[in-house]
């Protein structure tokens, strides 16, 4: 069992006043250098990390008695302006799936206190799995192990940064340990143990904005043709359920991998002009998801939604649940997304007009939806913090833009992506589908 030693009075370096901690670094020594006062002022945040890890899985314990293992974080988010938020997990006890991290609350205070205008500056991070039916508040096999925050968090925290702002992840430990700094250029694996990892949103999930052009134009040109595809009513026709079971069940496992994708594009394109033409001028925004697992079986999934709000994973969602519906041991081996805001379509055109030369943007999954994708592709597929893939099949993602489906043409419309290009440092959620524990040096929880 991990020793957990926390002072019975609070910390002497810090206090908490209206939601904010002040951090107050002990009296220094003149003569040392910048890495040795980092190290302390690292020291110091360790320690309140873990005691605010702490005193939250006290709380978990006095309501979640007999509960076995669960994933416990605790983070500290440092503002541009100089505050400190300070925040840890909160689980439900009747519904396990639900947790707010300590991230997104985190970075909520921050906001709720300092308004949207304010930017993270720093965001330092421990985590690690607990048992409360064991008594432990870290296992001892998650001593020294370096969580990354999820996806959903990351998107969160990415909306609330800016270029410079760094997340520095602590190796999960009692909060007695000397903390030493990230020295810039190491990997994880060749960290000491008591040494943090700095990183970026950038780093841990990259791709958020991705942009397309060419030089003819040509994009734009299909991206139109798709516009007028999707609102011609006349050339309207919905397939019927049992052509689609056809579509998604008997012929593309034997197709060649263009062909299918041509018929994946075409029910895809299919889904969405339904939407519009359901819509009755209330939905803006579409999206199609269509997962093929690994026992060559197509699934798909749909959503429309109001302004604003991101319909991709709710499609993912759907397309996921269809899947585990038909069989709870299959695995996503492929991906493919399109979204459509049928509200600004009609506007992009005008603008492009106006500048030919603007790349297109592509909708990309958000952090959620990435997450939730890792959830039903199998343990083995994802390679760990060291690179190592533990197992051939991964998960691939193809994006695709709106099209006008007899001009598709995958090198234009098709943007490919792997779940590793996605989240790099992803390992599969304890908590998930899938649980398996084994690991590298960093892990999403
Ligand atoms: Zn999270």
């Amino acid at each position: 069992m991990v020793q957990i030693s926390i002072d019975e009075q609070k910390l002497d370096g810090y206090r908490t006043f209206d939601g904010f901690v002040e951090v107050k670094l002990p009296p220094m020594d003149a003569n040392l250098t910048p890495f040795e006062r980092e190290s302390r002022r690292l020291t110091l945040i360790n320690r309140i990390l873990a005691e605010q890890r702490h005193i939250a899985w006290d709380h978990e314990f006095e309501r979640h008695e007999g509960k076995n293992e669960f994933w416990h974080g605790a983070a500290l988010i440092e503002t541009n302006d100089g505050r400190f938020f300070l925040d840890s997990n909160a689980h439900l006890l009747n519904s396990p799936a639900i947790r707010n991290c300590a991230e997104a609350l985190g970075a909520t205070d921050a906001f709720q206190h300092r308004g949207y205008g304010t930017r993270i500056k720093r965001l330092y991070f421990m985590g690690g799995r607990a048992d409360i039916s064991h008594d432990l508040p870290l296992l001892p096999d998650e001593e020294g192990k370096r969580y990354t925050p999820c996806g959903s968090c990351l998107d969160v925290i990415n909306k609330l940064s800016d270029d410079k702002t760094q997340i520095t992840l602590f190796p999960a430990n009692s909060g007695s340990w000397e903390i030493l700094p990230y020295e810039p250029g190491k990997s994880m694996d060749q960290l000491a143990r008591e040494q943090v990892y700095d990183t970026t949103v950038k780093e841990l999930l990259p791709h958020l904005s991705v942009h397309r052009a060419d030089a003819q134009g040509k994009i734009k040109e299909t991206l139109r043709a798709a516009w007028d595809y999707i609102r011609d009513a006349e050339k309207w026709q919905a397939l019927s359920r049992a052509e689609e079971l056809h579509l998604l069940d008997k012929e593309l496992p034997n197709l060649p991998a263009k062909e299918a994708m041509r018929e994946i594009n075409a029910l895809m394109m299919q889904r969405m002009k339904k939407m519009y033409h359901d819509s009755e001028g209330e939905v803006t925004t579409g999206s199609v998801v269509v997962i093929r697992s690994d026992d060559g079986r197509y699934y798909i999934g749909t959503a429309r939604s109001n302004p604003r709000t991101s319909d991709l994973h709710p499609a993912m969602d759907h397309a996921i649940q269809n899947m585990l519906d038909g069989d709870m041991l299959q695995h996503a081996t492929d991906i493919f997304l399109m979204s459509c805001d049928f509200e600004r379509f009609p506007n992009l055109f005008a603008k492009w007009k106006e500048n030919p030369a603007q790349p297109v943007t592509v909708p990309m999954p958000d952090g959620d939806a990435r997450e939730r994708a890792k959830k039903v592709t199998s343990a083995d597929a994802v390679p760990d913090m060291q690179g190592t893939v533990l197992s051939a099949k991964s998960a691939n993602f193809h994006i695709l833009l709106p099209n006008n489906v007899k001009d598709f043409d995958p090198d234009i419309h098709k943007v490919d992506f792997t779940l590793r290009d996605l989240l790099p440092h992803a390992y599969v959620n304890p908590r998930s589908l899938r649980a398996n524990g084994n690991g590298g040096g960093a892990r999403t929880h």
